[in-house]
């Protein structure tokens, strides 16, 4: 079966094939010709993944997987949440995004937050979601240099390095994304199975 994995990153793409194996060929949005400017306007992680893969679904008629991902700070009222990406106002930078997330849990005590990540699938009429949440907390400076975002502040529970002090190997596994996609296999595999 295609599906359209809903982004342009060939590494994410390599990613989940290899866990799917040959029964499922992934597609990239270029693949099928999608070159717009997919909307995010939701203010859930749920809804926004949820909107770009009814957005891929609707305009090209492939069966589509789309996520969406970030942060939520308890002592900020689940902030940065859906504005992970653009929290400090410029798309994907993510130095600034950390500057202003330790400016904004300056003297606060309670630093626990989690990272969620919602995926959804869409096959034929039929809208599938699955997430994954791990839970930490929030250093007062940046430690390690793996990942991204704000891997290098976020220290999981049961743990003392930070995601960017991880390989991707150990990070994998545990994380939001590693969970909801972990989900998202064993579903595909019951079908292929039943
Ligand atoms: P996306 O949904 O994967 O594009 O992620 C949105 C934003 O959430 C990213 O730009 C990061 O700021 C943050 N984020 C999501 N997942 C992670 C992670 O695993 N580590 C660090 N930051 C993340």
């Amino acid at each position: 079966m295609i599906l359209c994995l809903a982004t342009n990153n060939q590494h994410k793409v390599e990613e989940l094939q290899a866990l799917l194996g040959s029964r499922y060929e992934l597609k990239t949005l270029s693949d099928i010709g999608c070159f717009d400017d997919i909307p995010e306007t939701e203010n859930t992680f749920q809804g926004n993944s949820r909107q770009k893969a009814v957005f891929v679904r609707e305009r090209f008629g492939i069966n589509c997987i789309a996520d969406d991902s970030g942060l939520e700070v308890e002592a900020l009222n689940g902030e940065p949440g859906v504005f992970s990406a653009r929290y400090a106002g410029e798309h994907g930078n993510h130095d600034k995004n950390n500057v202003l997330l330790l400016k904004n849990l300056e003297g606060v005590e309670n630093r626990s937050a989690q990272f969620r990540c919602v995926i959804t699938l869409i096959l034929g009429d039929d809208i599938h979601q699955f997430d994954g949440i791990i839970r930490g907390t929030i250093l007062h400076e940046k430690r390690g240099k793996e990942g991204f975002g704000y891997d290098p502040l976020f220290v999981p529970d049961g743990y003392t390095r930070t995601f960017a002090e991880m390989g991707l190997e150990e990070k994998n596994p545990i994380s939001h994304r590693g969970l909801a996609v972990q989900k998202l296999i064993d579903f595909l595999d019951s079908l292929v199975l039943s």
